[in-house]
């Protein structure tokens, strides 16, 4: 029989931490820590399975087949929590919380205090003796389960949640601004207005019966999993829809039970820059959304993080020990129970922990622990102080590298000097490091306005994702390090300041006013996620850092790496970059990057403009000098490590103007009329341009520009090895789809190289290869390769010839397409290992057939992307190349492959 429902509480638990998959990671963990002997809340998990059923055979049927199971583990719940469901004397009180795999922080839904009625309040007033606390537990439920289940959620952002308007509306007559300010016969009033706002809108009674709450908050949590904030955030994350989540439904404890009680969430290390302490916030007399909401200012766990708090935020000694004590001080007891209990944590998952708790009446409750999500920087030193300190072993240490996260350690921060002119207009918490500049903007779905942009907000709420996905940094004002800003900042590796009191935001009038400025939509500010200050203006920045741990991480990914890593450069600043980020080479020279500028503009162009053969040699004489300088510097500072150089592969088109003025000024500056050169452009023009007269098409019909081009590299070569520099010219053929293709523009750089060793009386060592970019080529790639001495996959043509997908216009179709789940990813960033892959394999496996020593590498944009780049390791490549930036990301990616070939 198919088990739906596990139970877990007093020490005993169905599932365990093995089964994320099934129970999702809440589900699994609150498993485990029942079993480890940590106090849990006794309750049950329904699996990801049943969120499957009930997207398939819908809401009535599943709850058909949940009911008897949740009825009889309800009895084990009453009997571990010694309360029972629906009893009007001693009644249990549940909360109703959804749980992926995988944490989606404030995507889901949450339901507290279920089971809440005009007759359980009674008996929790008496019970807790606390009478305000009791309906205020009820009027948060009423409120939480309206808005969640009932729908009374506002649509439009622009409106106000009812329920928040008749709190609003309540406390104004009384004429106070804080909602502790209310007494008891005002929440009373307040419940009951609350459920005629439910009346009214839905047409039907707030639901008193405690079981039909319970299947209505199951039902929500699993219709939350399909809401399109947490489609947006699956896609994001490439988490599979079918994947579905998990309902935790759990005895409630309160942290709000008066100044005994409290609730928190703390961390075993520093999720921001790894430091190994303790630290977290806890609010006394306060429930589960609290904290993380940032509506009230949340108070330092440890005594010693309370005071670097005070030091950041301006606030004196005296008034943190008055105002702002730390658990610490508070509640020493609890305080050194939690605090063992996270050190329990941390050993038995062996890695820094993410932990929410609740205080009740003086005893402490785990509502949670999962792995703790991490900036990049806090990712590689817990890892490597963790290796170091015996707690995990090497690859463990690698595989807890995520490779996109390391793009976070490899973008600028403030230039030094630049950052000391700068003028501070508020001070935040540093959320999540890193430095952004940009142009304000106060409203998530305006973030794409400006090309670099600086989301400024109250606060955030999960609706705000895609527009802080798009910001380079965000601001708020309110909330602190584990607000719903901060948190999702460094889940994205985004710059982030919370909680700058100091800024007032006017929504309405897009304003900002900090420092005693005002800023406008569009002004620029510059935020330092690592300090938490918010800059005046534009501020420069310098490349990273890439030394320390870093650089031992990215050493020991090298010592289990199998296959090179190379860069696509073309100019000699990316490949000093790129070698300091550990490239061991080019595996892509775009030479027609190099002629977009200047003098060799003009000589392209009037290649181009020839009439005849002998027009173009006079034209490209003039170009050789100039690409045998730029080889030189490339191949300079390459120092002897293999260079792949691509001949020209662009149509002649993209080098000449379009617009009429311009092509007014390239006639002036070459002396003709403008006709001739519209006449020109229009000669040149092509329905599908990608599919015309570019890649080797252009070197089989101008054998010339093929001459000069290998003579460049050869001459290049030749001059260098004469001033004592080894060079490893790979000379490459583009876009070939027959051998013909292939042989004749071999035969021609072969010949080239000859003339220039005789002409020399020297000779070098080089290679000629080709790209294999065309679905035929990978198809004949055994002919190819009696030819050729390497291959180098082009990805990005190798894609779009496969999939049919123009490079440039599938903008127009592929984001929906992916909305829609026609499409796991977007198949030019990621690998399409399914289709594309094949023709990669059988491009390989056919080459060495008749090649065995072929070297086979990939060029396009996938080289950098780390489920690419493992593929390109199973199919057995000798190197993957990528962009600058992307070296060290590969590099890791390959070690990843590597252990796990294993
Ligand atoms: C490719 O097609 O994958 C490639 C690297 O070439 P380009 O992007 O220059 O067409
Ligand atoms: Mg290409």
């Amino acid at each position: 029989m198919v088990k739906r429902v596990y139970f877990f509480g007093d020490g005993k638990a169905d599932g365990d931490s093995s089964m994320k998959n099934l129970l999702g990671g809440k589900g699994a963990n609150l498993a485990e820590m029942n079993k480890i002997g940590v106090p849990v809340p006794a309750g049950f998990t329904i699996t990801t399975d049943v969120c499957t059923e009930y997207n398939t055979i819908g809401q009535e049927k599943v709850v058909g087949l949940l009911k008897s199971d949740i009825e009889a583990i309800m009895k084990d719940v009453e009997s571990a929590m010694g309360a029972k469901f629906c009893d009007k004397e001693n009644p249990l009180l549940l909360s109703v919380r959804s749980g992926a795999r995988v944490s989606m922080p404030g995507m889901m839904d949450t339901v507290l205090n279920l089971g809440m009625n005009d007759e359980s309040v009674l008996a929790l007033a008496k019970k807790s003796g606390n009478e305000r606390f009791a309906w205020d537990s009820y009027r948060r439920f009423v409120q939480m389960y309206g808005d969640v289940v009932l729908g009374m959620k506002p649509e439009s952002k622009e409106d106000i949640d009812p329920f928040e308007e008749i709190m609003e509306a309540a406390k104004e007559a009384k004429g106070v601004d804080n909602d502790n300010d209310l007494d008891v016969a005002d929440i009373k009033d307040l419940v009951l207005k609350f459920k005629a706002a439910v009346k009214k809108k839905t047409g039907k009674d707030f639901p008193v019966d405690p079981w039909e709450q319970l299947w209505g908050a199951i039902c929500a949590v699993f219709d939350s999993w399909n809401t399109d904030r947490a489609i947006y955030y699956r896609t994001m994350n490439q988490i599979p829809g079918e994947w579905g989540t998990a309902v935790n439904v759990q005895a409630m404890v309160f942290g709000n039970m008066g100044s005994n009680s409290g609730t928190g969430v703390a961390f075993t290390r520093d999720a921001a820059t790894g430091e190994n302490v303790f630290n977290g916030e806890y609010l006394i007399d306060a429930q589960g959304e609290d904290v993380v909401a940032g509506v009230r200012t949340p108070q330092v766990i440890t005594t010693e993080g309370s005071k670097i708090w005070a030091g950041l935020t301006d606030v004196s000694e005296e008034e943190r020990a008055a105002k702002y004590p730390s658990l610490e001080e508070a509640m020493p007891v609890v305080y050194k129970e939690l605090f063992d209990t996270q050190e329990k944590l941390e050993n038995h998952y062996s890695d820094m922990q993410d932990l929410e708790f609740t205080i009740q009446d003086g005893k402490l409750w785990l509502l949670q622990t999962r792995n703790g999500k991490r900036t990049a920087a806090a990712m590689v030193r817990i890892a490597m102080e963790q290796l170091k300190a015996g707690e995990i072993d090497e690859k463990t240490a690698l595989l807890r590298q995520e490779p996109n996260k390391l793009n976070e350690l490899l973008h600028p921060v403030f230039d030094k000097e630049a950052i000391k002119a700068a003028n501070v207009l508020a001070k935040g918490l540093p959320a999540s490091p890193g430095a952004a500049t940009g142009q304000v903007v106060f409203h998530a779905d305006e973030a794409k306005k400006y090309p670099v942009s600086i989301l400024v907000r109250i606060e955030t709420s999960p609706e705000d994702l895609e527009g802080m996905d798009v910001a380079k940094g965000i601001l708020t004002a309110r909330g602190g390090m584990t607000s719903h800003a901060a948190v999702v900042a460094r889940g994205m590796g985004k710059c982030c300041v919370s909680g700058a009191g100091g800024c007032q935001i006017d929504y309405k009038a897009r304003t900002l006013k900090a420092g005693g400025k005002l800023f406008k939509d569009g002004d620029w500010i510059s935020l330092n996620g690592s300090t938490g200050e918010v800059y005046e203006g534009k501020i420069a920045t310098i490349d990273p850092e890439l030394s320390g741990y870093f650089g031992e991480m990215m050493d020991l990914a090298d010592k289990y790496r199998e296959i090179d890593v190379r860069t696509n450069a073309e100019t000699e600043k990316d490949c000093k970059v790129a070698r300091e980020f550990g490239a061991q080479g080019i595996g892509l020279c775009r030479t027609e990057h190099m002629f977009f500028e200047g003098e060799r503009l003009k000589h392209m162009r009037t290649m181009i403009l020839a009439d005849d053969e002998a027009g173009r040699r006079d034209a490209l004489k003039n170009l050789l000098p100039i690409q045998r300088e730029d080889f030189k510097s490339v191949f300079g500072a390459m120092a002897g490590l293999p260079v792949t150089i691509r001949l020209l592969d662009p149509p002649l088109h993209e080098f000449v103007p379009h617009e009429e003025a311009n092509q007014k000024l390239m006639a002036d500056e070459m002396g003709i009329s403008v006709e001739a050169v519209k006449q020109k452009v229009d000669a040149l023009h092509e329905f599908n341009p990608m599919l015309g007269h570019r890649g080797c098409r252009l070197g089989n019909t101008y054998p010339e520009i093929t001459e000069m081009q290998a003579r460049a590299i050869i001459e290049a070569a030749m001059e260098l090895k004469a001033e004592g520099v080894k060079t490893l010219p790979e000379i490459m053929i583009p876009l070939i789809g027959t051998v013909e293709e292939f042989k004749m523009q071999e035969q021609l750089v072969r010949s080239v190289a000859d003339e220039v060793f005789a002409e020399k009386g020297d000779k070098i060592d080089y290679m000629v290869g080709t790209m294999i970019e065309i679905p035929r080529a990978a198809l004949i790639a055994d002919q190819v390769a009696e030819h050729a001495e390497f291959f180098s996959f082009g990805t990005n043509d190798l894609t779009q010839m496969t999939l049919g997908y123009s490079r440039d216009d599938a903008g127009s179709f592929l984001p929906i397409y992916i909305q829609k789940g026609i499409l796991k990813n977007d198949p030019f960033q990621v690998l399409d290992q399914e289709g594309v892959g094949q023709l990669v394999e059988m491009g390989i496996d056919r080459g060495r057939s008749t090649n065995p020593k072929l070297k086979v590498g990939i060029c396009g944009e996938h080289g950098g992307e780390p489920s690419s780049v493992e593929f390109c390791v199973r199919s057995g490549m000798n190197y993957v190349s990528c962009s600058p930036f992307r070296v060290p990301i590969a590099r890791l990616a390959a070690a990843h492959a590597a252990i796990k070939s294993k």
